[in-house]
């Protein structure tokens, strides 16, 4: 039997061809009136899928780096900070803020769940620096409610900076960035923009860029003002990762050209799709029988799927991957062994799903011995699907 491989990972997710060509065809030198004409093209289409008149920069990084910079450019020492987490990414806002001197306070939801927004209120004190959060949590596949969050800051600690790793949030979240005030909004190149792993980008507020000036944090590779400065003049810093950069361009235009070249109707088409597949997914998933890790806030990037008590999820995971090279990924920490997630980011369609759906019916009857009639997943996938057309 042959198999095509297939990537249902939430991050690295299945690239595009056309950003793939891009990419292989970008030979060209970064101090360029070429190059810098693909930059500054690029700079300005991430404004609009990110949805925003604040500047975005691009970083030769890992979304991580991004993570840093907002760190490491707009703290202190000592700087009061609030830290939001539910997962594995919020774990990693504590660790980068203690790596810069800040002992964050920290608000917890439990693995699967979003936060009790009385609690975060609580929390939000006159005199916080910075607010720290994912918009999606990828461990767990749970949403946060950004504007909720965003009014309570507003209301409670106006001067506090909001800074969001949206990195599977963007693509798959509608935000109103300016509107509900988010300073930074991070992204990351290998989840909805279906290009591989290496780049960075984030929006940058001018109430963030006023922040950086007093801040007393080092930085150096990720030192934001010098990345503006260069970004004007249509370069970056140091040298860019520019076959990324091709690719990310040839990404945005086959966003824009699912709505007739428009991005910013093409990225909305984009989170839609997301928001599809990810219904679709959960409603076959239930009609196994499984239970789903996060359903009260459910993110739609990915599903986060818990197997029956006494079952480990890397046999479902392991299974996929032997019978029909569908790769997915495990829990991560604590999860492992517990839940597995699927992805919905970047470049899936409803026919994927149902490709899911469908190995999905033979791994739960065979793997996990669940009752399955065949065709029960796809059938409530579909019915979601037919609703979502109507
Ligand atoms: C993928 C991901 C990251 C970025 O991790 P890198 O490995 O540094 O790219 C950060 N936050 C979230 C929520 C993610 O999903």
């Amino acid at each position: 039997m042959f198999r095509k491989t297939r990537l249902y990972t939430p991050g690295p997710t299945p690239l595009l061809p056309a950003a793939q060509f891009a990419m292989a065809a970008a030979d060209m030198h970064h101090r360029t009136p070429e190059f810098r004409a693909l930059y500054q093209k690029v700079l300005a289409q991430l404004k609009v899928f990110v949805g925003t008149k604040n500047d975005v920069l691009l970083l030769s990084s890992s979304g991580t780096g991004a993570m840093e910079a907002s760190v490491s450019n707009l703290t202190s020492p000592g700087d009061k900070t609030l830290v939001l987490t539910a997962g594995k990414f919020g774990e990693r806002w504590v660790s980068l803020l203690k790596a810069f001197g800040c002992e964050p306070e920290v608000v917890t939801a439990p693995y699967g769940e979003t936060f009790d927004l009385a609690i975060v209120k609580a929390a939000i004190k006159p005199g916080i620096k910075a607010v720290f959060m994912q918009t999606t949590e990828t461990s767990t596949a749970v949403r946060h409610d950004v504007e909720a969050i965003a009014k309570l800051i507003k209301e409670n600690a106006p001067d506090a900076l909001l800074v969001a790793d949206g990195i599977t949030g963007l693509g798959t979240t509608h935000f109103d960035v300016d509107g509900w005030g988010i300073d930074i909004l991070i992204g990351g190149s290998q989840k909805a923009v279906m290009i591989p792993p290496g780049l960075a980008y984030l929006s940058v507020s001018d109430k963030a860029w006023a922040a950086m000036e007093n801040s007393k944090n080092p930085r150096y590779y990720f030192d934001l003002r010098k990345e503006r400065k260069n970004a004007v003049k249509g370069e970056s810093a140091y040298t860019p990762a520019v076959a990324l950069i091709a690719g990310l361009g040839a990404a945005l235009d086959y966003i824009a050209g699912q709505a007739s070249g428009d991005l910013e109707k093409g990225r909305i088409a984009l989170i839609d799709n997301a928001q599809l597949n990810a219904a679709a997914t959960r409603a076959g998933l239930n009609a196994l029988g499984f239970t789903l890790f996060a359903p009260t806030a459910p993110a739609a990037a990915a599903t986060a799927v818990a197997v029956p008590e006494g079952m480990n999820s890397g046999d479902v995971v392991k299974a996929l991957k032997t019978r029909f090279a569908l790769v997915t990924a495990n829990g991560q920490g604590e999860m492992q062994g517990k839940i597995f997630r699927v992805a919905h980011l970047g470049f899936f369609d409803y026919l994927d799903t149902v490709a899911l759906l469908g190995a999905m019916e033979h791994i739960a009857k065979d793997t996990l011995k669940l009752p399955v009639e065949y065709g029960m997943a796809v059938a409530a996938a579909q019915k979601v699907f037919a609703e979502s057309v109507k």
